[in-house]
């Protein structure tokens, strides 16, 4: 990725899924002084198999997470859109929050799921995923949403989209000096990873074998669209 430091968005569904998709990625490109926002769109409040907790104290408990792995991944912001986990559509609404981020903060890089990923079971993903690239075309047009232009908020063009858990891959990020950080990260999620055992070792073979081919020890791989 380009060396020059500028913006990056990275836009996920729940808390802990932008740590898994581009963790490694988003703490190499903090490192080089990037300014780098993530969007959490729902409130993960189903995330649990503990019949125990509410999905109240859930949701509470799992945005202070995602703040601690943001910030050991030297992430500058963290925005919550607290939608109920589960329930996300790509409505046009959706489409146009994640455009007004796109045209607000400016990024060269947007990172978030493929939606086009076959047998991914979750919904939120799948909806997330396409909001933001239909939200990335209603931020690069003017004739989309021409209202905000009205009042100084104009269009924004990113350089390129990266999908992660790509359903074809086409881009691989050297993440080995940085695959420490995103455990770091990991672990801060422990309302998830806790009654998960060896998550910890999958995680470090799969980025093992995405790095092999080009010879990197650790690597994360994505679909990247040039916008
Ligand atoms: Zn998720």
């Amino acid at each position: 990725m380009t060396t020059q430091a500028q913006r990056a968005l990275v836009i996920g569904a729940h808390p802990d899924d932008n740590e898994f998709g581009a963790g490694g990625s988003v703490a190499k490109l903090a490192a080089q002084g990037w300014d780098i926002t993530f969007i959490i769109a729902t409130n993960g409040n189903k995330g649990t198999h503990d019949q125990g907790i509410s999905p109240y104290t859930l949701s509470e408990t799992r945005e202070h997470e995602q703040r601690a792995a943001a910030a050991a991944l030297g992430v500058q912001r963290v925005i919550f859109l607290r939608n109920n986990d589960g329930e996300l559509e790509p409505t046009p609404q959706l489409r146009a929050e994640f455009a007004l981020y796109i045209r607000h903060f400016k990024p060269s890089l947007v990172f978030t799921h493929d939606p086009w990923k076959h047998y991914m079971l979750h919904p939120d993903h799948r909806a997330v995923g396409f909001a933001v690239i239909e939200g990335i075309v209603s931020a690069r047009d003017h004739l989309f949403m021409p209202g905000l232009g009205q009042i100084g908020i104009g269009v924004w063009r990113p350089e390129a989209l990266l999908l992660w858990s790509a359903e074809t891959p086409d881009y691989v990020e050297d993440v080995t000096d940085f695959a420490e950080q995103k455990f770091a990260a990991l672990r801060e999620h422990r309302s998830q990873l806790i009654h998960v055992d060896g998550w910890e070792q999958r995680v470090r073979e799969r980025m093992a074998e995405l790095g092999r081919e080009q010879g990197y020890a650790a690597a994360e791989s994505f679909k990247r669209i040039v916008v």
